[in-house]
């Protein structure tokens, strides 16, 4: 006699942080009565990317036009600012200065301007007179201002999201085994010994989503490269009236050292992207043997290192000398001293990195038997995380 197999779910989430908890929240918004439930192995959530970043909603200026990141970005700051005005949580449209300091980045800010346009995002180009209209302090050769940028808590809106979807979510609940069986669904066993079964598996284990791919038995064809971004705060935050940026280098995923007044009215300076000695290494005295040997025998971690070692020799530089980190600090703003930056809690971005060294720039979405597999969902996932829900939970009903 064959027993019917019982589900304690229809779909499990491993993953508490925004994307796992938008895409509970899009399940059970466009299949209402499916039962989602979302296991994270901290007391709550947002304890990683999403409640250490630096709370922008992006524009979606950078982002390649016609790429996930760009057509998800652009949707989701509109959908973010709504969704934190129907739910209450502190936001504000602020807009951001993208300010370039020397004439060789003349030509990446025009570059900027174009891709804004390509976007659908309304730039406006200023000269130095002008940025002192809006930033009294700011010094550049010439800037873009964005309107549409805005800040927002984006932990609060994923304790919105998790309220709202409905969803049970676990917390204290770690993933340490992933059984899953053609006919039987999914099996996850965590690290307190409790079996929760589900039809299909959603991974948004962010800065862990490579291992959990590989718990499952998929091949992810990537590894997470985390990256820590080290902040100060501004003690003097009236040097700073709003959001503003460097030109970013093209070849890095990474916004450069920017100046962001945040919720709370207090301006953040960071951050900057370190090598971080664990997944979730938020300062170099945090080492896991175990995670940087799986780093380091990555093939595609040392091709990278050898392509963008001397980028990333200045960014240790400015983590281990405040001196060198004010410098850089001063070519936007150059009224600062090393005395009016205070350390602050850092963040660890998750960076897929493929075999071959290429930073994987798009998020990335991967599909194995019964089961969805975020992979690259680094900054501006937070921004776009509404319509990456939505585009994770279409492939996850399309498996139920
Ligand atoms: C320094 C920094 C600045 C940033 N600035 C911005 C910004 O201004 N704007 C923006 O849009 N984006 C920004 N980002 C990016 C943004 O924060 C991330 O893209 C987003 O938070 C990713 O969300 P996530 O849910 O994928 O990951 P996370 O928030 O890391 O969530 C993953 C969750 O999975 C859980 N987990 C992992 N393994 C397991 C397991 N085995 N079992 C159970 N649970 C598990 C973790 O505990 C974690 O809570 C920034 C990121 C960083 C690091």
């Amino acid at each position: 006699m064959v027993r019917a197999v019982t589900y304690d779910c229809d779909v499990l989430v491993i993953g508490g942080g925004i994307v796992g908890l938008s895409t509970a929240y899009a399940i059970t918004r466009a299949a209402p009565g499916t039962r989602v439930t979302v296991l994270e192995k901290e007391p709550g959530p947002a304890r990683h990317q999403t409640g250490r970043n630096s709370g922008v909603i992006h524009s979606g200026i950078y982002y390649r036009p016609g790429s996930l990141k760009a057509r998800y970005a652009v949707r989701g700051a509109a959908e973010m600012v709504k969704f934190c005005a129907e739910y209450g949580i502190a936001h504000e449209v602020t807009g951001k200065l993208i300010v370039a300091t020397e004439r060789a980045e003349l030509t990446r800010l025009h570059a900027l301007v174009q891709r804004g346009r390509e976007n659908g995002i309304p730039v406006r180009e200023l000269g130095p007179a002008q940025i002192a209209e809006y930033e009294p302090e700011v010094r550049g050769l010439a800037a873009i201002q964005v309107g549409t940028t805005g800040i927002c808590d984006y932990g609060s809106v994923a304790g919105r999201l998790a309220d709202a979807s409905g969803a049970e979510v676990r917390y204290g609940s770690e993933v340490v085994r992933i059984d899953r069986r053609a006919a039987l669904g999914v099996a996850v066993r965590t690290a307190d010994g409790s079996v929760v079964r589900g039809k299909v598996l959603v991974n948004c284990a962010g800065l862990h989503c490579d291992r959990v791919a590989m718990l499952a038995g998929d091949d992810p064809g990537m590894r997470i490269v985390p990256f820590r971004g080290e902040y100060f705060d501004l003690t003097r935050p009236d040097l700073v009236r709003g959001l503003v940026y460097p030109v970013p280098d093209p070849a890095f995923p990474f916004l450069g050292v920017h100046l962001t007044r945040g919720i709370g009215g207090g301006v953040h300076v960071g951050p900057n992207a370190v090598p971080a000695l664990a997944r979730e290494g938020y300062g170099w005295d945090v080492v896991r043997p175990r995670e940087l040997a799986g780093t380091v025998s990555w093939p595609g971690a040392w091709r990278m290192a050898g392509r963008h070692w001397r980028y990333g020799a200045g960014e240790v530089r400015r983590s281990f000398s405040k001196s060198a980190f004010t410098t850089a600090v001063r070519r936007l703003l150059p009224a600062v001293t090393s005395d009016d930056l205070v350390p602050a809690a850092a963040g660890v971005r998750a960076q897929a990195v493929l075999r071959d060294g290429t930073l994987v720039d798009d998020f990335l979405i991967r599909e194995g038997a019964r089961a969805v597999h975020v992979l690259n969902a680094p900054s501006p996932a937070a921004t776009a995380s509404l319509p990456i829900g939505r585009a994770v939970a279409r492939r996850v009903l399309a498996l139920l």
